[in-house]
């Protein structure tokens, strides 16, 4: 990657607000009238068939129609450069395209599955040959993808795969054995990416087209939620895949299984924070139309609050997603575009961004989970009569939670690759970690120079925040770092302390993304406009510091050994570095919330 371009992770080490971040308000309108597209169809196409999505005996056929009607009108090409048919256009585009067609859960997932691993394994990992022969197809929706990675015995664990490849006495072909399991769009895919491993050792990805002999599809999963997209287990009998179709090299299967699930997090996040605006909308309107003890319960105070909370999250997930795919997308513009890897190089820059993108899963499914409950709840019974929107919606978000990484893999991703980049050097985070011990000792103010800043209380407590999270990060590695080499410690005691890592972690980069998007605001259209901004980031902020100190506590207390006089040690030191804004937090909350019921959408 070019010095130009950031690195994934850095916000950590960065003070709080030291980098302008893009916004989603600042999208080109070319790129914005892409995403009214998008969004259009689905209101036309989508919501207009859910009951033929959602009926087990047409569901299928719909997927296929829909899938297909959305290839033509270029919906599924987004991010496939123009020599194969596609658009190629940068992620923050594909962002946007992302979250407008996510107003309908199993479509979503089906859409997200096609475009996202489905397709960006050979476009990333795949050579020139294989772009020819299958991008054209997938670009325009000819043919439709699935990415085949759990089976029965190995769902997190997924590099254990069992499924074997063998090459055939002529060298011509590797013969695949195995099953599939939990398979998106199994019940259509014409094409799906496998993964399985050579002579039983070396994990690898093939490609492998439906018609190939010896595949069996199983009959649909019967699903809690998500009951309009299809999954299916994919059975390998003797399936004879031309050399030609290996992805990448023999044995380095993890990079794309691995690297595609990178941006299938990130897009992930995206999709199901676009459909929480489109729940919290719903649950506006409804809080407008019913009425209790004379009175709209859209007045009720514990009615606004839930508004406020839903459109603080929603905002903190938007600001993360959208500076994210802008970090990205410089990282991309900085490589040689002329060179002939220059898919496999784009694959590599998403892999840097690891940290960014499973933060993008956790708190976007997090967000989404948390908006629809409240949503439910809104409704009041209703809220439990399918009839109503939210009942499904409420089904359909549960499984974000699950796939593309449980989230509590994810979570444990986000200090696992601080500590391995930290350990090769490539985030200087124990580095930056003695330096601030030593601050301390010599007394220094650690949170001096906000001041002059345009919302500098709110950049103070970020870098509160930051702080507070290195210093819990650095403490854990020096205490256990002869530990932490070991998985067993790591996969055991050590989730205890990454989980609490990875929410500070988390919390930092929602105050950061949000306060300085909030800044940008003010800049790009003056105080007035930007101050509902403002007041969300306001909300993002309090509820971020609040989580970091008592994520702390809770770590520095166990770091302590329940020893009084070392956790009170630490404690004074994270007094030192604590900062908490003062704000009317219940009159933010309220006006907040009076935008949404008098708009009955999220609203910026
Ligand atoms: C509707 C649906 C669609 C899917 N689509 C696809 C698809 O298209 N392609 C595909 O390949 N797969 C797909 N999956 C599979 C999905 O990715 C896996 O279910 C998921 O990764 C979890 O694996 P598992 O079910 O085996 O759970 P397990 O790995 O058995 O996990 C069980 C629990 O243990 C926890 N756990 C596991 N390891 C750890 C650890 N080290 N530390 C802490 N906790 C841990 C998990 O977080 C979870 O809470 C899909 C699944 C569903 C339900």
């Amino acid at each position: 990657m070019s010095n130009k371009a950031g690195k994934g992770g850095s916000f950590i080490l960065e003070r709080a607000l030291s980098s302008s971040i893009a916004v989603p308000e600042e999208l080109p309108p070319e790129v914005k009238e892409l995403g009214q597209v998008a969004y259009e169809f689905c209101e036309k196409e989508v919501i207009s068939r859910v009951d033929d999505f959602e009926n087990s005996e047409t569901k299928v056929q719909t997927n296929i129609e829909v899938l297909k009607l959305a290839g033509e009108q270029g919906l599924l090409m987004t991010e496939i450069p123009e020599e194969y048919g596609g658009l190629g256009l940068n992620l923050s585009a594909a962002t946007l395209l992302a979250e407008k067609s996510a107003q309908y859960g199993s479509f979503t997932v089906s859409m997200l599955c096609h475009t996202g691993i489905g397709t960006l394994p050979i476009l990333y990992f795949g050579n020139k040959d294989q772009h020819d022969r299958y991008l054209p197809l997938l670009a325009t929706g000819e043919w439709l993808a699935a990415y085949a990675l759990t089976e029965s015995n190995f769902g997190s664990d997924a590099l254990g795969a069992r499924t074997r490849a063998d090459l055939s006495e002529d060298g011509k072909h590797y013969i695949l054995n195995g099953e599939k399991i939990y398979i998106t769009n199994g019940g259509f895919a014409d094409f799906f990416t496998v993964y399985a491993k050579v002579d039983g050792k070396h994990f690898s990805a093939f490609l492998v087209e439906r018609t190939y002999p010896g595949i069996t599809i199983g009959p649909e999963e019967h699903k809690m939620g998500i009951k309009g997209s299809s999954t299916t287990s994919v059975i390998l009998e003797d399936v004879k895949v031309p050399v030609e179709n290996v992805l990448g090299k023999i044995g380095e299967g993890h990079k794309s299984a691995l690297g595609v699930l990178d941006i299938g997090r990130f897009k992930l996040g995206i999709g199901v924070m676009g459909n929480a605006k489109r729940i919290e909308g719903v649950a506006a309107v409804y809080a407008n139309e019913r009425s209790q003890f004379k009175s709209l319960i859209s007045k009720f105070g514990m009615i606004r609050r839930k508004f406020a909370d839903m459109s603080a999250k929603i905002f903190a997930v938007e600001s993360m997603g959208y500076r994210t795919a802008g970090m990205i997308d410089e990282a991309v513009e900085a490589l040689d575009h002329s060179a002939e890897d220059f898919s496999s190089q784009v694959g590599k820059v998403f892999e840097e961004f690891d940290i960014e993108c499973a933060i993008m899963k956790v708190m976007g499914s997090e967000t989404a989970a948390f908006v629809i409950d409240e949503a439910v709840q809104v409704h009041g019974g209703a809220g439990f009569i399918e009839e109503y929107e939210v009942a499904r919606a409420y089904r359909d978000e549960r499984i974000n939670r699950i796939f593309e990484g449980t989230n509590e893999i994810n979570r444990l991703l986000i200090p696992g690759a601080m500590l391995k980049r930290s350990m090769t050097g490539r985030l200087h985070v124990m580095p930056e970690f003695m330096k601030m011990n030593k601050k301390l000792a010599a007394g220094e103010d650690l949170l001096a120079g906000f001041e002059d800043m345009p919302l500098g209380d709110l950049a103070k407590a970020a870098e509160s925040a930051r702080l507070i999270t290195l210093f819990s990060f650095g403490n854990t590695i020096k205490k256990h770092m002869a530990k932490l080499q070991k998985v067993e410690y790591v996969m055991g005691m050590g989730e205890y302390f990454f989980e609490k890592i990875a929410n500070m972690v988390m919390h930092s980069f929602a105050m950061d993304s949000s306060i300085a998007r909030a800044t940008k605001l003010i800049e790009m259209y003056g105080e007035e406009k930007a101050a509902n901004a403002v007041k969300l980031a306001q909300l993002v902020t309090f509820e971020g510091i609040t989580k970091v100190l008592s994520e702390s506590q809770e770590l520095f207390s166990s770091l302590g050994d329940g020893d009084a006089a070392t956790i009170a040690k630490f404690r004074a030191d994270i007094d030192k570095m604590t900062f908490v804004p003062a704000m009317d937090l219940m009159a933010i909350k309220d006006a907040v919330a009076e935008k949404v019921v008098d708009l009955q959408k999220y609203v910026v």
